[in-house]
C-alpha cells in the first residue's frame, strides 16, 4: 500500500480543538502529518465559549499558543449560585483558588476565536487541509489510505480520528475491528457515547446589569441556567434534560425555530434578582440547539486508527460544582490525549532512529496510548457522573445537597477536590514547561512526593457519591433539619461562609 523509504506519517481526520492540537504538537516533535478538515474553515462562528483549566493551559504554552490565546480570555472571578427566583444562594471564589492552586486561573475564550488562535499560532500551517470530504479509508499491514471525494489519496501510516462525537473514522474502526475479529465492538459499546441533556446555547454582547466577570447558575429542576460574563461577550447554556435518551445511531438536528421555540419557553426565567432569560435572549449574537452527548469508549484504537478527543471520549460542559449537568473537560482532555499520543509515538521514533514501525510496533504504541489514557478518562467521568446525579434536583436529596450542602461549603474544598485531577494531568515530555506558573499544589510530574491536599482523603467523588448511602442519608438528614429550621437560619449561613 505504501512505500518503504519514506517517513512515518499519521493522516488527522478533523482540525477542530484535538485535530488542530495535534498539529503542532506533530510538528514540534518532528512527525509528519495532515490534517484533514470537512469544513471550509477551521473556525467557523458556531458554539459559545470554552474554558481552560490550567492544565489545558500548560499544554498550550508548552505549544507556544497560550500568549495569544490569553490576548483573547478573560479570567472569570466569582462563582454564583441562584435559585430559580433569582435569589442569591451562592457567592465564592474558587476560580481564585484555582489560581492559587497552580499558578494559572480558569481562562474563558470565545470558541470561534480559540480555534482561529490555535490555527494563526501553527508554525506551518500547510499541514491543515479544508474542504476534504472523506469517502473511504483503507488499512492493511503496511499502511492506511484515506480516499477523498476529489478523488486524491492521502497515505500514511495511522489514521488519528479527531472527528468529533459522530465521528466517521470511529465508525470505520468499528467495522475495521468486527471484521477482523468478529463482535469484539459489541452493541453496549456503541451505546456508550448518550445524550441525556440538550443545551440551548447562547452569545450575547454585555449585559451590564450581569456583571462582566463571574460565571452564574440558576438552579431549577429539569432543568440548570448557567452563564459566564466578560466585558466584551456574555456566554449563556441552558441545560434541559431530554424526555428520551440519544444514543448512536440517532442524529438530532434542532432548527433555528426550535431555538426559538426553546428560548420563548424560558423567556420569564430569571438569571437575577433583575433581569429575566427573555432580556437576554434580545441581546443574542448566535443561538443553538445541541444535545450534550457524554461516554468513554473501551476501544481506543484498531489496527493503524486511533480516537482522539469526543470520537472516544465525550464529557458534557459545565463545572464541577455547579448544579447543572457537568463539568467543562472536553477540550481539555482532548489536548491530553494528543499529548500522551504524540509522547508515544516520538519516543519509538526516537528508538527507532526515524525508522517508520511495524504494525506490531505501531499496535504495542497504541495499546499503551489507550491504557494510560482510558484509567483517567473513567477517573474523571466518574466524578462528573456522580454530580451530575446529584444535580438538576432530580431526586428530593439533590436538592437538599445543591441547595444547603454546595453553597456552604468554602470555596477551597472545590478548588482542591478539582485541583486533584488538573495536577496530575499529562503534559508534552520533550518541552521544558518550567517557565509555566505554579501554584500551592504541585504538577504531579514535577513532584512525585507533594502531598495531597487536606480535602483529598474525603474526595468530592466519595463525599457526594450517590453510591455513599450512609453518608448520603446522614447529609440528607442533617439538611432536612436545617430546612426545618427556616429561611432565616440559612441566609445566616450562606452569608457567613461566603468565600
Ligand atoms: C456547549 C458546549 C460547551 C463546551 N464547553 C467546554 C469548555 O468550556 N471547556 C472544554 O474543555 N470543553 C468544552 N466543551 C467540549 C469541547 O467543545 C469538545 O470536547 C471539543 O470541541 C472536542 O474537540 P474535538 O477536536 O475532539 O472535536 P470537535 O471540536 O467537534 O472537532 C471535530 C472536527 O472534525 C471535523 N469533522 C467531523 N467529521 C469529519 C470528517 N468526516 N472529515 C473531516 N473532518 C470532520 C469537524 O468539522 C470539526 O472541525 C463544550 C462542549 C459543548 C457542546
Amino acid at each position: 500500500m505504501v512505500s518503504e523509504n519514506r517517513p512515518f506519517r499519521v493522516i488527522v481526520v478533523g482540525g477542530g480543538v484535538s485535530g488542530l492540537a495535534a498539529s503542532h504538537a506533530f510538528q514540534k516533535a518532528g512527525i509528519h502529518h495532515v490534517v484533514l478538515e470537512r469544513r471550509a474553515t477551521v473556525a467557523p462562528a458556531e458554539g459559545a465559549s470554552i474554558a481552560m483549566y490550567p492544565h489545558g493551559a500548560r499544554i498550550l504554552h508548552q505549544l507556544g499558543c497560550l500568549s495569544t490565546i490569553k490576548q483573547h480570555s478573560s479570567t472569570p472571578d466569582r462563582w454564583r449560585a441562584r435559585l430559580p427566583s433569582g435569589k442569591l444562594i451562592a457567592n465564592n471564589g474558587v476560580f481564585r483558588v484555582l489560581e492559587a492552586n497552580h499558578g494559572s486561573g480558569l481562562l474563558l475564550i470565545e470558541r470561534r476565536q480559540f480555534l482561529q488562535d490555535l490555527y494563526d499560532t501553527l508554525p506551518d500551517k500547510t499541514f491543515i487541509k479544508t474542504s476534504c470530504i472523506i469517502e473511504d479509508i483503507k488499512q492493511d499491514e503496511d499502511g492506511v489510505e484515506v480516499l477523498l471525494s476529489d478523488g486524491s489519496i492521502e497515505r500514511g501510516d495511522l489514521i488519528l480520528g479527531c472527528d468529533g462525537v459522530h465521528s466517521f473514522v470511529r465508525r470505520t474502526l468499528w467495522e475495521h475491528a468486527n471484521k477482523t475479529l468478529l463482535g469484539s465492538i459489541t452493541v453496549k459499546e456503541k451505546l456508550t457515547i448518550r445524550a441525556d441533556w440538550k443545551c440551548l446555547v447562547v452569545t450575547t454582547g454585555p449585559i451590564a446589569e450581569l456583571g462582566d466577570r463571574d460565571l452564574t447558575v440558576v438552579h431549577n429542576k429539569n432543568y440548570s441556567h448557567m452563564y459566564t460574563m466578560t466585558p466584551t461577550l456574555g456566554y449563556f447554556f441552558v441545560f434541559f434534560h431530554l424526555d428520551e435518551p440519544w444514543t448512536f445511531p440517532k442524529r438530532t438536528q434542532y432548527t433555528n425555530q426550535d431555538t426559538q421555540d426553546i428560548a420563548d419557553q424560558i423567556s420569564n426565567h430569571a438569571m437575577s434578582e433583575t433581569v429575566v432569560f427573555g432580556e437576554v435572549w434580545k441581546h443574542r449574537i448566535r443561538a443553538a440547539v445541541v444535545n450534550l452527548e457524554e461516554g468513554v469508549l473501551n476501544h481506543w484504537y484498531h489496527g493503524r486508527i486511533v480516537l482522539a478527543g469526543d470520537s472516544v471520549h465525550k464529557l458534557i460542559p459545565g463545572l464541577p460544582w455547579q448544579v447543572t449537568p457537568n463539568m467543562a473537560f472536553g477540550g481539555n482532555s482532548g489536548l491530553e490525549s494528543i499529548v500522551t499520543l504524540t509522547n508515544l509515538l516520538r519516543q519509538t521514533l526516537i528508538d527507532r532512529s526515524w525508522a517508520r514501525p511495524s504494525a506490531k510496533e505501531l499496535e504495542k504504541v497504541l495499546a499503551t496510548y489507550q491504557s494510560e489514557r482510558l484509567d483517567r478518562m473513567n477517573d474523571i467521568e466518574k466524578f462528573s457522573g456522580e454530580i451530575t446525579k446529584m444535580q438538576a434536583w432530580h431526586r428530593p436529596w439533590d436538592k437538599l445537597i445543591s441547595t444547603w450542602l454546595v453553597p456552604m461549603l468554602p470555596a477551597r474544598f472545590f478548588g482542591d477536590q478539582l485541583g486533584n485531577i488538573i495536577r496530575a494531568a499529562p503534559k508534552l515530555d520533550f518541552i521544558d514547561a518550567s517557565d509555566f506558573p505554579s501554584g500551592r499544589m504541585q504538577w504531579k510530574d514535577t513532584d512525585g512526593k507533594s502531598k495531597e491536599t487536606k480535602y483529598s482523603a474525603v474526595g468530592l467523588h466519595a463525599f457526594l457519591g450517590v453510591n455513599q448511602v450512609g453518608l448520603l442519608s446522614a447529609t440528607a438528614a442533617f439538611f432536612m433539619v436545617f430546612y426545618s429550621l427556616s429561611d432565616i437560619v440559612f441566609t445566616w449561613a450562606a452569608k457567613g461562609l461566603r468565600g
